[in-house]
This record gives C-alpha cells, structure tokens and sequence, in this order.
C-alpha cells in the first residue's frame, strides 16, 4: 500500500482534484492518500501559504499529486524568512518546486486522435526549474526602471543535462534539442549550449541539436518538431510548454511532473483558472494524465498504460468546453473511470 501527497490547490484546483482522486482509485485501488493544504485553502486565511509542514510531508512521502495554486493574494511573491537569509520565490509553484529541489519539469507532448485540428506532436519537453530568470532576483530602480536578473551555472544545467540525456535513452527518443537565444544572450543561454553540448558526449548514441527558441516555437506550431526530449530553460519551457499544449487541442489536457533527486510532484501544465472555477467547465485530462505519469513512477506502468487509454476513450465522447463539449469536469471522470472499469484485466481493478 503506498501513500502519496495530495496538494488539491486553488481555483479549479478542488475539482479536478476529485476527479482525478477518482480515476486513481478506479486504475490503482491500492493507492491512499494524505491531503497537505498549502495555497490559500489552509483554513484560516491570511497566513504562509507554504508552510515547512508541507514541505516536509511531501518530503517524507516522495510523491504528490499538486493542482494548480494561484499567487499569494497582494504581493504575489513567497518569502520564506531563513537564519541565513530570507529566500524570495517569484510564484508559489516556484517555491514548491525549490523549496523540494525539484530541478526538472517534465511535460509531454502528445497529440490526442480526434481533438485538435493542428498537426500532430510527440515529443517531451525537460524544463530547467531551478534557476534563469525565474530565480526571484528583480529590481525596481526608481520610477522608470526595472531589471530582472537571468541566473545560469554550470551545475544546474549539468544536472538538467544528464537528466534529458539519460530520459531519452531510457525512453527511446533518441535525440535532444536544446532550444535557447545563445546569439543574443552570449553568455547566459551561452554557458547552457556549451555545458549541454560537453555532456552530449558522454551520450554518444544520443544527437543533440540545438535551435534558437523563436524558430523552435514556431517549429512547434508548424508541427515540424521531431519526436525528442525538448530541454528548455525555465521561461522558455514555462511559454513554449503552454504553446504545445494549446496545438495539442487545449491547455486543460497537458500533464506535467517535477523530479528532484528523491522526490517527485505530479502536475498539468494548466494554471489554477480562477476565471471558471466552481463552474464544472474546467477539463480535469491534465491532472488525470499527471496523476497517470504518476503510477508509472510509482512503478506500476499498467495502471498509468490504463489511465491514459481510458482518457482516450472517453475524450471521443464526453468533452468540457474548452475542447468545443458541454460536459461537466465530473463527467469528464465518470467516463474516464467507467472506460478503466471497462477494461481492467483483473479483479483488482474490476
Ligand atoms: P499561471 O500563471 O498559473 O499559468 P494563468 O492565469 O496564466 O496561470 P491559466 O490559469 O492556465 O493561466 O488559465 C489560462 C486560460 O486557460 C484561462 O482562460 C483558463 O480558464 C483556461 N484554462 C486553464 N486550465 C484549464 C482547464 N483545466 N480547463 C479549461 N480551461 C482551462
């Protein structure tokens, strides 16, 4: 029997949690759950949306499945007070993924048959979460200046390297592109091509090719994007992953997880959607899917090999709006749970 973290979020964050609660228990019975409020759901408040409870229990348990959270309320940004210095984080899920040492954000990209009318895509993008120009560090000088500083070493992208490197051997792509923009920002997205390119060597059956980030993107749309481990720095990956994932038909069905060396949170790509939150129009594929990439790190692939066909089942028939449906978020569940019912090939699962 393994526990994992449940983070149920903000926003849409609540019911796409239950459904995806849902289908878990429906693909993998054996799975319980501890729930660890952090967001602007903790009872009471006003208050740190991210206590170090939290951190510590998604710690203790290696596996979480987080919905979206939205930014703190007034200042948008996370401190967390420290001895030896307090640690500003630009976002909450910023400061999960740091607080966790969660260096990459994996996010597949796979075109689902029927829903989008763009060109088919299959590919995994890696994004580097630990540092550029997301690390916090920004500065209003005066009135009418204001700098953000790009933070790029040599270790991170090490790290970040080796890990798409060994993920696409492990899972048979082959190849690796770095999209960066090394001809305008020589020396930041400079140092990540050549740590990249001195770690491809060490993966002789690896290619890597590397692209400037606006082609890529439009490479993406275009649909002319090899099957691949994407890597990409923070805010690249945080554009493009939505870019994608909007090609693939909507923004609600992307996955996503967030590896460190022992732990591991699981979440869409999508952010917390106050803007239709308690309506049931939120499509709760993405989490599902995460909650899938989940079983298979947890190690159990036939479960997570159900989930996602069952999500393709049900998504030919029952769809929320933002795919063109008018079905709920809970119908959306119902019929991903009725297909893993459907086809579960032992009595464990029936
Ligand atoms: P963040 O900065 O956290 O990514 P955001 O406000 O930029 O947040 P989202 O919260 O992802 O972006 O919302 C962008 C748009 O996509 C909104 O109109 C929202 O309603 C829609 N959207 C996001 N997720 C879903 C979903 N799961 N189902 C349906 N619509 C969604």
């Amino acid at each position: 029997m393994a526990t994992v973290g449940i983070i149920p979020g903000d926003g849409i964050g609540p019911e796409i949690t239950e459904a995806t609660v849902r289908v878990l228990s429906a693909a993998a019975p054996y799975l319980s759950y501890e729930y660890i409020p952090v967001g602007h759901l903790i009872p009471g408040g006003e208050h740190d949306p991210l206590p170090d409870a939290a951190v510590a229990g998604i710690r203790r348990l290696g596996a979480a499945l987080k919905a979206p959270l939205e930014a703190p309320r007034r200042t948008g940004r996370i401190v967390k007070v420290r001895p030896d210095g307090d640690r500003v984080y630009p976002s909450i899920n910023n400061a999960v993924r740091r607080e966790l040492d969660l260096f990459a954000n994996v996010r597949p990209i796979h075109s689902v048959p029927g829903i989008s009318s763009g060109p088919d895509l299959d590919f995994l993008i890696v994004r580097e979460v630990s540092e550029g120009t997301y690390s916090g560090i920004e500065y209003r000088i005066g009135d009418d200046v204001a700098q953000a500083v790009k933070v790029v070493t040599r270790a991170a992208w090490e790290r970040i390297a080796h890990f798409s490197f060994r993920l696409a051997v492990e899972q048979g792509y082959g190849r690796v592109i770095l999209g960066h923009k090394a001809n305008v920002l020589n020396l930041t997205d400079g140092l990540e091509l050549e740590v990249v390119q001195d770690v491809a060597r060490q993966y002789p059956e690896v290619e890597l090719k590397d692209m400037m980030v606006d082609a890529l993107g439009q490479a993406i749309v275009r649909g002319a994007v090899p099957r691949a481990v994407v890597l990409l720095d923070n805010q690249y990956g945080d554009i493009l992953s939505d870019v994608a994932a909007g090609v693939t038909g909507s923004i609600g069905l992307g996955p996503g997880a967030n590896f460190g060396e022992s732990v591991a949170v699981f979440e869409a790509c999508h952010g917390a959607a106050p803007d239709i939150a308690g309506t049931g129009r939120a499509n709760p594929v993405g989490l599902i899917l995460s909650g899938a990439m989940m079983l298979c790190h947890l190690g159990d692939a036939a479960a997570a090999d159900a989930v996602e066909a069952a999500v393709e089942t049900a998504l030919r028939s029952v769809r929320t709006p933002d795919l063109g449906g008018t079905a709920t978020t809970s119908d959306v569940a119902d019929a991903v749970v009725e297909a893993v019912r459907a086809a579960a090939p032992s009595p464990a699962r029936a």
